[in-house]
């Protein structure tokens, strides 16, 4: 799970991570008050205006409607407000977001930690994540900060930092003080980039997140390191152990069919294809996606309806998968193990009565326990269901259908 950069900041203040300050809000006029706030608390003069929406590249990204880019400075009080406007309710185009954007509902108003006539602001890249091939976390780090960390990667790896840590010992002292010294840091910035990482560490396992990026990390002339950004990405599967992290979640985010399906307890990814498909167990919707592709169609969606699939499930698949637009045919792939085949047929047979009105062709796969007598429920349901018994019967009825 996602959570906004406001948020992502003052969970990890919560931890003692330093930031750079800010306060949110939702109308060009909170935007001024939030400013005068945030002069009154922190002496800034000069505000930084960030859109907040779950992707990255905001900076250099574009608002569709007013032209103004998704991270702006205020050198002024006054100009708060107006910069604000020019955000706020406007779609923001990052080359994280994809052409269509995402529309911005709020922006966090922070100060200036780039002090005006700083000449030596430097920024850093800091990033907490689990290697699974280690079976460890890895922090990584660049001098390299501010820039598109995957371009660091590819052109200059050797600029990237990284220190595994060890999960039975946990994070030592020495692997923070070797991070900041690789990091070329010295006197009072290296030890507070020491101090930085170890409450960003901190804040890391007490989530339980399963990837922290600060990008960038400043160090002020002062020898101040702050977060100026902060992406938080919460563990799902760890959010019933932080009921107060789960209220972060914005579903304005969200695609609306994975929300959808998610509240039906479905595993729903929504593709850009034309086949819908609705599977049991993950690893044969994999399957059932490159046969769709051998067919010489495109999967709409990922879509694991889970191995005690019923009725209820079978029709909560078929509802979402309908509203998509781009759907041209359905594929069912069902494999009956521990669900018998003739169950499943009866649910599909029965969701489509309940739905009514489907103008799709729908194919249906059963194999395993009972795959005849699915199959004939099917075919003498009199409704426009094909069945299949083998992939390949059902590929080449696929691709009938896409071929009209
Ligand atoms: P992103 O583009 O979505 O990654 O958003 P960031 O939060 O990383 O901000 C983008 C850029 O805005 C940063 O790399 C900085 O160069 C700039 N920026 C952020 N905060 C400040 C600030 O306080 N002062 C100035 N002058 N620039 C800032
Ligand atoms: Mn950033």
């Amino acid at each position: 799970m996602n959570i906004h950069e406001y948020q992502a900041k003052e969970v990890l203040k919560g931890y003692g991570v330093k930031i750079q300050e800010g306060i949110v809000a939702d109308t060009p006029e909170a935007a001024h008050e939030a400013a005068v706030k945030l002069n009154a608390e922190t002496g800034t003069s000069w505000y930084v205006i960030k859109a907040q929406i779950h992707a990255g590249g905001r900076g250099k990204g574009k608002i569709n409607e007013t032209g103004s880019n998704g991270v702006v400075l205020a050198k002024s009080l006054e100009d708060v407000s107006p910069k604000a406007k020019d955000i706020l309710g406007g779609t923001l185009v990052t080359h994280q977001t994809g052409a269509e954007g995402k529309v911005v509902n709020k922006v966090l108003i922070a100060e200036d930690v780039y002090y005006p006539g700083d000449s030596e602001p430097k920024e850093y890249y800091l990033s907490i994540l689990l290697d699974r091939a280690s079976g460890s976390n890895v922090i990584m780090a660049s001098t390299e900060g501010g820039m598109d960390i995957e371009e660091v990667a590819e052109k200059t790896p050797e600029k990237i930092i990284k220190e595994w840590i060890d999960p039975k010992a946990g994070l030592q002292g020495f692997q923070v003080r070797k991070v900041a010294f690789k990091l070329g840091l010295t006197g009072k910035a290296f030890k507070e980039m020491t101090k930085f990482i170890a409450a960003l560490y901190k804040a890391y396992e007490a989530t339980d997140s399963s990837q922290f990026e600060i990008n960038p990390v400043l160090k002020t002339s002062d020898d101040k390191i702050l977060a100026v950004d902060a992406k938080v990405n919460l563990d799902d599967n760890a959010m019933y152990r932080h009921p107060d992290l789960a209220e972060l979640r914005d579903l304005a985010e969200e695609d609306p069919l994975e929300v959808e399906a998610g509240e039906s307890g479905l595993n729903y990814v929504k593709l850009d294809g034309n086949v819908g498909c609705m599977v049991n167990g993950a690893g044969l919707a994999m399957a059932t996606m490159d046969m769709i592709k051998l067919s010489g169609g495109e999967p709409a969606n990922f879509l694991d309806v889970g191995g005690g699939a019923n009725a209820t499930t079978v029709e909560a698949g078929f509802r979402i998968i309908l509203q998509d637009p781009n759907v041209k045919a359905i594929l069912i792939n069902v494999f009956g193990g521990i669900v018998r085949c003739d169950r499943i047929a009866n649910g599909v047979v029965e969701a489509y009565k309940s739905i009514g009105d489907i103008s799709v062709p729908i194919i249906v796969r059963l194999q395993g326990t009972n795959a005849e007598e699915g199959a004939k429920i099917i075919d003498e349901s009199g409704l426009k269901v094909q069945s299949a018994i083998t992939l390949k019967e059902a590929a080449e009825k696929v691709q009938a259908v896409l071929n009209g």
